[in-house]
């Protein structure tokens, strides 16, 4: 028989199961991501529903069958509760997880990204950085993360450190200076650059954010948002349509 396993995990998706049941993806420590059946929690008088809600953190103890894991016991360590107070951190908080589940792939342990998460789910709710610097920074990180770290330190082409004009180029990943650049490149300015650079290699809470403005960083996110469709394979993400808008509202 196989042994139990003890891990933490993070749910980012939840959907019902037959009469009283949930399949549950859960972003896990210790596994990555997978499929848990979780048996009778809509049941009346069931203590586990509180752990099968999107942004839950529990420590679960599963054991593995053919096509799910299953529950054997779980303790709740956070909520989350806070992020559904407010549509606007709710709405990051889905795109968030949104972002990781179409990223990783299934059953692949990844700390980095887990912790991260973590983190960024308790920032939400803190509000030590702004949503936009945070939406920011993630999406560099994440894309760095599971390999497509843009490349921003010079020319991906001829390697120059000098430029009158930078352009970024999504299919190649980094940015081209004005002899290099070719007609998909997206001008970019060099202190969209700088940003970039904070918001990938430094802690979210250390990160310096007044480089750019905040309508400048809207503008950035688009490209950095078509550039992360673009490596991960995707289509656009309906999570994001409605952060987007409660974003662009913000006065921030
Ligand atoms: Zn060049």
């Amino acid at each position: 028989m196989m042994d139990n396993i003890k891990t933490s995990g993070i749910v980012i998706k939840s959907k019902k199961y037959k009469e009283s049941s949930k399949i549950l993806t859960v972003f896990t420590y210790e596994l990555g991501k997978i499929n848990i059946l979780a048996q009778g929690v809509l049941k009346p008088n069931s203590n586990a529903l509180a752990y099968s809600e999107i942004f839950s953190t529990s420590d679960f103890i599963l054991k593995k069958g053919r096509n799910f894991y299953y529950i054997v016991g779980a303790d709740l360590i956070n909520s989350n509760y806070s992020l559904r107070e407010s549509i606007e951190s709710m709405a990051i908080g889905f795109y968030l997880i949104d972002l990781v589940d179409k990223a990783i792939p299934e059953e692949e342990k990844n700390d980095k990204i887990y912790n991260m998460l973590t983190k960024a789910l308790e920032i939400i709710q803190k509000g030590s950085i702004t949503n936009i610097d945070l939406i920011l920074a993630f999406e560099l990180k994440l894309i760095s993360f599971v390999g497509y770290k843009p490349d921003l330190t010079s020319c991906i082409e001829c390697q120059t450190l000098k430029s009158t004009q930078w352009y970024f180029d999504i299919e190649k990943g980094g940015i081209l200076c004005s002899k290099c650049k070719n007609k998909s490149s997206i001008k970019i300015e060099k202190k969209f650059i700088r940003q970039m650079i904070e918001y990938i290699n430094l802690p979210f809470d250390n990160i310096n954010s007044e480089i750019i403005i905040y309508q400048d960083k809207l503008i950035m996110q688009e490209t950095l948002y078509k550039y992360i469709l673009d490596k991960l394979d995707i289509k656009d993400l309906k999570s994001w349509s409605l952060a987007r808008e409660l974003l662009e509202n913000s006065l921030a």
